[in-house]
Order: C-alpha cells, then structure tokens, then sequence
C-alpha cells in the first residue's frame, strides 16, 4: 500500500503539515535528513532545519518572556537528545523565550504525538512521472506515496571563509529579524554584506541596535529596489561602502566578533572595522536539487506556486510549503502557515480523487 502522505523536510513548513495531516488520519511518514550526514551539517541542512541554526526566537507567537526550562523537562523526550546542535543548545537554554532548536524540536515532538512517522534519511531522488510518486534515500530504501509535501526549506548563502564559519553564533549571523535584537549587538558596529532589498532591509533593521551599519557592496550600485535603496542612501546610521569585501572575520572565543577586515576590489587596499556582529545577505539557495527539474520553479530557483493562495505545484499532487517556496517573507510562522495549507491541500486531493 502506498503512502497517503509522504513529507520531505524538518522545519516548521513540514512538522507543521504533519501535525494537520496526522490530526486528519493520514499517518504522514516525514523525511527529515540525515543527522550524520557531514555535508548536511557543512550546509546548515541537518535536521531541524534553519530555525535550529538560530539561537533565540522572540518573534514566534506564544513565546513570552518567562523561565522555559520546566516546561521543555515534561514537553521533550529523552530521544531528541540525539542531535548535537540540540544537546548544545541544551546547554544554552535561555532564561526566557526560547532557543531555535527547541522550538522546532517541540514541533516534531507534537507532530509525532499525533502519529506521525519520522525517518532520519535524505532524500536523494523522486519520481513524479507515474503514480504512486516513489521517493528514493540515500541508503536506497524506495517508498510510494499518494501525494508529496516538499518542505526542504532553502539554505542562506554565506560567503565560505573559514572564519567566517568560526564565528557562526557568535557574532556571524544571515538573519537579522532572527539575531539583531541580541545584547550583543547592541550600541556598537554591525557589518551587513550585500546589495539586493535583504541586504537594505537587514541594514535599516539593525540600525535600531546597532551604533553603526557598515553595508559592503562588492560593486558600485545596490541591487535592491529603488525605493529600498533610496531609504538606505538617506539612513545617517547606514554607511554604504562601495567596492567593500569581507577580507577575514576578526575575534576570539570569549567576545566572538570584534571586527570585520575589508578589502577594497578597486584599490586593492585592506581596512580593519571594529565590529560586534557580521550579517550575511546575500541570497538564499532553495534545497530542490532531488527534485531533477520535475517541479517546475521560479526564475530564482524556488518551487513555483502555480495557484494563487494554494499551496499547489506543476505536478498535481505534490504540494510545495516553506521556504523552499517563499523568497519573499522567509518567516518560521509563514512557514508553518504554508505547511498547513499544504497539508489542508493534500487531504483535499485524496478526498477528491476517492484515494481515501
Ligand atoms: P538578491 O536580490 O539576489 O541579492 C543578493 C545580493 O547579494 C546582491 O547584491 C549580490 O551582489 C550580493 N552578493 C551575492 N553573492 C555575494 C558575494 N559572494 N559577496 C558579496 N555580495 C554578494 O537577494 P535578496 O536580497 O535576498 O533578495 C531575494 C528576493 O527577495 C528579491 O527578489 C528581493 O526583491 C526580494 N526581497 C524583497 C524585500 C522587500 O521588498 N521588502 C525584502 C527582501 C527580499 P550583486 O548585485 O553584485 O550580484
């Protein structure tokens, strides 16, 4: 018997559909990667997805200030504690609010209450050109399903300097709405890398901790909007420097960033800014290459929504939630919107086509 609902990812587009499919009896098995997979842990695409690369999340709601530790005892099980980056974040439980990866690990833990299946395995192909779909993982296992949830989120860019990577979570961040408000980015220089509308965007939004935002542009125009750019340009707190290159990521272990060196492209010269904090924004990478083209994407590279507010593809069936989908809003909370409307999706088909 094929599967009624299979679902491929691990963040809160995909534990969010489990939790509507399980609720609606589909008994969803969720694909949500390999945790030993070195390459997923160099792509920032382990389990959990991107919201377990972040550190505190104030902007998801029913999060309050208040002391989360008792709560996450009784809430999560001993079995989460298999994955490294949950067992640190362990460590750092914060006082209040709570931690990206405890978040979305309490999701998959609701998700799995309701009956949701879990196996710890990439995706590597899928066959959409006959029904049942197959989907196939890396260790070869072949599995048939009814319909398709791609919730393989995308992956931001960063620019691959070794230090860069040192300093991840501590100072080096590609996501100011999730990290900006930190103390330690408060009152003192910020550097923001790029030139498209996130890059203005994360700039002006950092302006409201940080002292200073330098914003390197490796060339003489920003790609952003013209009213984005504009308001960036007329920002006092906002310094466009042209040309700019991240050089190397400057700090230690006990304070993280202290500063950015820049190169200039044009002169060839080399700066040290004092800096608490490097922003990335240079674009994201949507996780779609299992796919082989079967799924029809934007000119970016995104899985096209062929139906306005539906959460419905090129391949009937097979339905696309997260940020896999979305270059726009790029939230946790729109994510686990789109999963829901994709999982609302799926059931819909079945009923449909009496597949249930
Ligand atoms: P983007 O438009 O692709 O811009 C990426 C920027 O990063 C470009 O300026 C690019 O420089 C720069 N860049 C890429 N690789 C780099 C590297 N290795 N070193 C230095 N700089 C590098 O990406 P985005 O800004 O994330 O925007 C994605 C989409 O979302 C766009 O359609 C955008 O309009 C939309 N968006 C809209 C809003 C809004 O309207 N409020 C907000 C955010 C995003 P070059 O220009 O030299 O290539």
């Amino acid at each position: 018997m094929p599967e009624k609902v299979v679902i491929i990812g691990s963040g809160p587009a995909a534990w969010t559909a489990a939790i509507y499919a399980a609720r609606a009896t589909l008994e969803p098995l969720v694909f949500q990667g390999n945790p030993f997979d070195d390459k997923n842990r160099q792509n920032g695409t382990l389990p959990l997805g991107q919201l377990a690369l972040t550190t505190e999340v104030e902007n998801f709601p029913s999060w309050p200030a208040g002391d989360t530790r008792q709560y996450l005892k009784t809430a999560l099980h001993e079995d989460d504690s298999d994955f490294p980056y949950w067992v640190a974040s362990n460590k750092e439980q914060p006082t209040h609010g709570i931690n990206g990866p405890e978040l979305v690990a309490l999701m998959r833990q609701q998700a799995k209450q309701f009956g949701t299946r879990v196996e710890s395995k990439d995706v590597v192909k899928v066959d959409l050109s006959k029904r049942p779909f197959t989907v196939t993982t890396h260790d070869g296992e072949t599995v048939e399903t009814l319909t398709l949830i791609v919730a393989t989120g995308a992956r931001a860019n960063y620019l691959g300097l070794p230090s860069e990577d040192k300093f991840k979570n501590k100072g080096v961040s590609a996501c100011a709405v999730c990290d900006g408000f930190l103390p330690r980015f408060r009152n003192k220089p910020i550097v923001v890398v790029g030139g498209g509308d996130s890059a203005v965007e994360e700039a002006a939004y950092l302006t409201k901790f940080a002292s200073q935002v330098h914003l390197l542009v490796r060339r003489d125009a920003l790609r952003a909007s013209k009213i984005m750019a504009d308001r960036a340009k007329a920002n006092p707190k906002i310094a466009i420097r042209w040309h700019n290159e991240v050089d190397e990521v400057l700090g230690d272990d006990k304070q993280g960033v202290t500063a950015v060196r820049v190169k200039n492209n044009k002169s060839n010269t080399k700066e040290e800014l004092p800096a608490c904090g490097l922003f990335l924004a240079i674009g994201h990478t949507p996780n779609v290459g299992f796919l082989d083209d079967q799924v029809e994407l934007t000119p970016q590279g995104f899985i096209k929504w062929t139906t306005l507010a539906r959460t419905f593809t090129s391949v009937e069936g097979v339905f696309a939630a997260g940020d896999v989908a979305d270059d726009y809003y790029k939230q946790a909370i729109s994510a686990a919107g789109t999963g829901c409307m994709a999982a609302l999706d799926a059931e819909r088909y079945l009923g449909h086509h009496g597949l249930v």
